[in-house]
């Protein structure tokens, strides 16, 4: 090898590497407030988040960001949330970008370690939130600081929001109470949040991906009343036998199976990732072929559930004596409904599955419904492309989700909100909410880096 061609491929190994993790600088500074996040005892049920939010705001405060652009405030003073403005030249549209500062709780004695020390070993940073959902909170905010510190003049506001109680909802949400109390604050034409990851398996990197959409929650109560009467004496007409009538039935039904644009792109890209006969049946499934479709649903739960909308019997109650006949049969169903169908669809196809007017169908709590976000080609586009120079080859795929984030509040205001982190996590071990959280270090540096360029692409033209 002649020595010119060494040297330039000397430097193009060395411009890659640049790219593909944060100078030493950013890596320090994001390390350094990632660190200080996981320590603070954010717990949703006994910890506070002001702590979060004040930290934050010190960051940026000693980074040069005005007073006037940082705003701290919640629903409660231990659950403030902490939102900066970095100011663009306005031509377009604020960009939000988000994240959740609570945990799930964490006990000492579940753990080998303190939970609430930051503990980097063998290659992994543990501590609670480390993966969900501090390490995006910390990097939104060194990533700020870093475009600040470059002087980078973007085509629109980047708004960094903070928020409180994400896990579990209720009423100190902090993207709720900032959509009712200061949307201003918070508007903007589209959101990147928590919700997508990047998969690993066997140490391989399998896809980065986005989270264009979610199922929302439907609960129902199955009910029968009757008039009851002595055991002894039984007539036909019997509450639970009505009621384990109309589960029976429920356990027999599947809702269609269909696709929608999210979906699709997503069985369309998981067919190129799987061997034959499956493959075919993959691309099939995404163009909406039937028999395909349900071969497809009958390969794992996640995909079944991908492609119909579920309702499953969760909870029984009912009778009040050994020796008395049932006044009262009732079950929870838990429904998992796709974005593009109605409340009134599932009730009324539910009353004819059930078919028994005995058999009283309600809706039980709240139906927080928010629509999907439109694959927007843009977004779909720089995360696509910035993948493929970080993780050659590693395909960026769109997912539809079955749980909840705050996303979900932010569709139903009209803020399309996609899940994207580009924190890469071995799918056979997440530890979200469980124990020994942690996040590899060189893929926190790598989701630093995605997220400062994708930001970056999507805020200049
Ligand atoms: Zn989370």
């Amino acid at each position: 090898m002649n020595l010119m061609l060494r040297a330039s491929l000397l430097l193009c190994a060395a411009l890659l590497s640049a790219q593909t993790t944060p100078p030493e600088q950013d890596r320090q500074l994001a390390r350094s407030i990632y660190k200080e996040f996981v320590e603070i005892q954010s717990g949703f049920s006994t910890g506070a988040t002001t702590p979060v939010a004040e930290a934050a705001a010190r960051r940026l405060k000693t980074a040069g960001f005005p007073d006037s652009d940082i705003f701290i405030g919640g629903a409660i003073p231990k659950k403030a949330n902490v939102v900066v403005r970095y100011h663009g030249t306005g031509a377009r549209k604020p960009i939000l970008l988000l994240a959740h500062t609570d945990v799930v709780e964490a006990k000492r004695e579940d753990w080998t370690m303190d939970p609430f020390q930051f503990i980097e070993r063998d290659g992994f940073f543990y501590g609670r939130g480390t993966g969900d959902d501090k390490a995006q909170a910390a990097v939104w905010i060194a990533n700020l600081i870093r475009y600040k510190r470059e002087g980078f003049r973007p085509d629109r506001d980047i708004i960094v929001a903070l928020t409180a109680d994400e896990e579990g909802g209720g009423p100190y949400n902090g993207v709720d109470w900032l959509l009712k109390n200061h949307r201003e604050l918070i508007d903007a034409e589209f959101c990147l949040n928590e919700g997508g990851w990047g998969e690993e398996a066997g140490g391989k990197k399998i896809s980065n991906d986005i989270q264009v959409s979610e199922k929302y929650v439907i609960d129902f109560r199955f009910e029968v009343r009757n008039k009851g009467g002595h055991s002894s004496m039984p007539v036909p007409d019997n509450a639970i036998y009505h009621l384990a009538a109309a589960l029976d039935r429920l356990g027999k039904f599947g809702f269609p199976l269909k696709t929608n644009e999210v979906t699709a792109a997503y069985f369309k890209q998981m067919a190129t990732l799987n061997k034959e006969p499956l493959k075919t049946d993959l691309a099939k499934a995404a163009a909406g072929n039937e028999e395909s479709m349900r071969r497809v649903a009958q390969v794992s739960a996640a995909w079944n559930a991908t492609l119909r909308t579920t309702c499953v019997a969760t909870q029984l109650e009912g009778g009040h004596a050994r020796n008395a006949l049932p006044q009262l049969a009732a079950a929870g169903v838990n429904c998992r409904v796709l974005p593009e169908e109605s409340v009134d669809y599932v009730k009324t196809t539910l009353e004819k599955v059930v078919a028994d007017d005995q058999v009283k169908i309600i809706i039980t709590g709240d139906v927080p419904k928010g629509p999907a976000s439109p694959m927007r080609s843009d977004i779909m586009k720089a995360v696509g492309r910035l993948t493929d120079t970080i993780w050659p080859g590693v395909p960026s795929i769109p997912i539809m989700v079955m749980g909840a984030t705050d996303g979900r509040s932010l569709r139903s205001a009209g803020i399309p909100t996609y899940g994207i982190q580009g924190f890469f996590m071995d799918r056979d071990d997440i530890r979200f909410h469980g124990r020994d959280e942690r996040m590899g270090v060189q893929s926190f540096y790598e989701g630093q880096q995605f997220l400062y360029e994708l930001v970056k692409s999507l805020s200049a033209q």
